[in-house]
């Protein structure tokens, strides 16, 4: 089961990720944008974080949603109210309950994606991040793991795609032949999330190996 904590977790790794591949985010931006995707991304995860840690909602639906809104509010850029609409959605799906099973994060996720590609008319194929995020949530029905691998494919398949939606699509022919920022950015957002499910099952397994060397040992009292 996956609780507040686990969320506010996988918001804090993507902060990380996004101030780690900021520049590069920026850089992709730049043939095909207006070289803010970086710095847009960074303003906003920046800002989640800190929200987060100045209300710590205690369910999961709740943090995704305070992480939507203030992602809305604090990114100017196209990807702030797409990415903000992810999560909010994603977290209204969560409803209020005190922990999720992964199935439920699942499903959450896949209708964020859906209210993505409805908010912004995209659909893949048009070189946005939703050639990473239908694949990355695809994936999500094999592992967390696949999911962040699927993504970053999709990431790299949006290269030789002419885009159709966003700024992108004003270069018509000459957005060819460079990956798009935003499905750069969600690879990132799903690998962190992979990254902090690895974690937390580790603790699990750890703990786990606690209890089975306390039933050994309470085995070897009772024969001893
Ligand atoms: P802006 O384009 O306003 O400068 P950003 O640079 O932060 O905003 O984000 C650009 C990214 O947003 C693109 O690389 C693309 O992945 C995504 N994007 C833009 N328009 C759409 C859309 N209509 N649907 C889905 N994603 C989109
Ligand atoms: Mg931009």
């Amino acid at each position: 089961m996956r609780d507040a904590e686990f969320f506010r977790r996988w918001m804090a790794a993507a902060a990380a990720a996004v101030e780690r591949e900021a520049d590069r985010l920026t850089e992709l931006d730049s043939p095909i944008g207006d070289a803010d995707h970086g710095s847009n991304l960074l303003r906003g995860f920046t800002a989640v974080v800190r929200e987060q840690e100045a209300e710590r909602p205690e369910q999961p639906g709740a943090v995704l949603q305070l992480a939507g809104r203030t992602l809305i509010s604090t990114v100017g850029g196209a990807s702030g109210p797409l990415y903000g609409t992810l999560l909010r959605r994603a977290g209204k799906e969560l409803g209020t309950a005190a922990e999720v099973t992964d199935e439920q994060v699942r499903e959450a996720l896949y209708a964020g994606v859906g209210a993505v590609a409805k908010l912004g008319g995209a659909a893949p194929g048009d070189k946005t991040m939703l050639d990473s995020l239908v694949p990355g949530v695809s994936g999500l029905a094999t592992s967390y793991r696949a999911a962040a691998e699927a993504a970053e494919n999709g990431a790299l398949a949006t290269v030789p795609m002419q885009a159709r939606k966003g700024r992108a699509s004003y270069l018509g022919e000459r957005s060819i032949g460079h990956q798009d920022p935003g499905a750069t950015s969600s690879a990132l957002l799903l690998a962190a999330l992979a990254d902090v499910v690895d974690a937390a099952d580790v603790d699990v397994a750890d703990a786990s190996d606690v209890a089975d060397a306390s039933d050994a040992s309470g085995v070897t009292e009772e024969e001893s």
